[in-house]
């Protein structure tokens, strides 16, 4: 197989490890870059494992750690955000998978479209907040973005038939629910960090395990499905589907709908956006449908998770308000696990931020960052 070399923004984490799982099982993916924010201990294993030209950590004062762990290999070790965009940039590669979380993403994922290599996408908030400019900057460097989310994944494989976009007629995007579908309002008042991170079918990182549960995630997904297939936010529908097994379909003009299904595994979406338009053989998880006999789909609970109805308004509306509907969860999510705000206070500070914050058509990069710091320091501030 041609080789394949790859930069992997986050790779301690969630999407970042399965990425890796990848690498090991491929080896004609190779790994030029890979970054951590502070897992050092994680970064040096992988590292010398995997024999990366540069490693980035932002933490300065970790990274200022690994060079020393590191001082045996000609591996080369950077540091803070410019770090994160040379790993980007990497000479030699041709694809970023972007596992970081949150808007961090964004700058990195532009430099990186700049410098002429694909993108496989983990990270929504980079379409989320900077859609427009993602979008436009891909063609004109004529790279692709190919999806890492399950959901968007499966509705690319189901568009691979597809020659015309005007045959699309909606997107039926699945959710799984969250741990508390079916609750009412009053019964989330009590929630804990501990009971959020219990997600029923996946296991991912804390920031998107608890946007599962709050419905913040689909409603990420939603504007992330709007830049990624070019869709109005009124023609993506979601559906709730407990089993996680159909990851969403394409409904066709002629009423033809075509979905992706499989066991719930990350893996499958990270190497098809690795492989794409190939399909490599995957170890373990095929999905037995015996033990599966009911797939079910419902409409979400809209009024008890009305994140996902202000996620649909800040995608119909556009402009920086995307940002400020991703700035004001990134603040109340980190609020929540550290004890300091309850559950349904995460929906109620974005609810806020998007009235409060300043609106602005088609924002620049700077604007969208600034928008970002206003979102947060609003959600921070109102806690007190
Ligand atoms: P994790 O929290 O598991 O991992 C995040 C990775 O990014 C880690 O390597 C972490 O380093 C690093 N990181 C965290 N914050 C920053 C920062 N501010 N600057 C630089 N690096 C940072 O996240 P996931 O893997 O779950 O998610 C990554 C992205 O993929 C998210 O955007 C998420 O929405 C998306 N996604 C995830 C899915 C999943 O199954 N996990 C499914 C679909 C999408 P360290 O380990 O040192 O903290
Ligand atoms: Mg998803």
């Amino acid at each position: 197989m041609e080789e394949k070399h790859i930069s992997v923004l986050g790779s301690t984490g969630s999407i970042g490890t399965q990425t890796l799982e990848i690498a090991r099982a491929y080896p004609h993916i190779k790994i030029r870059a890979m970054s951590a924010r502070a897992n050092i201990r994680l970064l040096e294993a992988q590292a010398r494992e995997f024999l990366p030209e540069l490693v980035c950590v932002t933490d300065e004062a970790k990274a200022a750690e690994l060079k020393i762990k590191l001082a045996d290999t000609p591996i080369k070790v950077v540091s803070g955000k410019s770090g994160l965009i040379e790993a980007a940039r990497i000479d030699g590669a041709d694809t970023v998978v972007t596992a970081v979380v949150g808007i961090s993403g964004l700058e990195p994922t532009i430099k990186a479209i700049k410098a002429g290599k694909n993108i496989a996408l983990a990270n929504k908030e980079t379409l989320v907040t900077g859609g427009h400019i993602v979008t436009k900057l891909a063609k004109e460097n004529n790279v692709k973005i190919l999806p890492v989310d399950s959901e968007h994944s499966a509705i690319f494989q189901s568009l691979q038939g597809c020659r015309d976009d005007r045959e699309i007629k909606r997107i039926l995007l699945t959710a799984s629910g969250g741990p508390f579908f079916g609750k009412t309002r009053a019964e989330l008042e009590n929630i804990t960090p501990g009971d959020a991170l219990k997600h029923p079918n996946w296991d991912m990182g804390a920031k998107v395990t608890i946007d599962s549960s709050t419905l913040v995630n689909k409603g990420l997904e939603v504007i992330e499905a709007k830049w990624l297939f070019g869709v109005d936010i009124d023609k993506i529908k979601v559906l709730v589907h407990r089993q996680s097994i159909v990851h969403s379909m394409v409904e066709f003009v002629d009423n033809g709908i075509i979905a992706q299904l499989g066991a719930p595994d990350m893996r499958l979406p990270i190497q098809y956006a690795l492989t794409y338009p190939n399909r490599l053989a995957m170890t373990k998880n095929e999905l037995n449908f015996a033990e599966h006999p009911a797939l079910t789909f419902e409409e979400p609970d809209t009024d008890t998770f009305f994140a996902l109805a202000l996620a649909q308004r800040a995608g119909r509306e556009g402009g920086n308000l995307p940002a400020v509907f991703n700035g004001a969860d990134e603040a109340a999510v980190e609020l929540f696990l550290n004890g300091k705000i309850p559950y349904l206070a995460i929906a109620d500070a974005i609810a806020e931020a998007m009235d409060k914050i300043e609106k602005i058509n088609d924002p620049s990069l700077e604007e969208i960052l600034e928008t970002d710091k206003a979102a947060k320091e609003f959600v921070y501030r109102r806690q007190k």
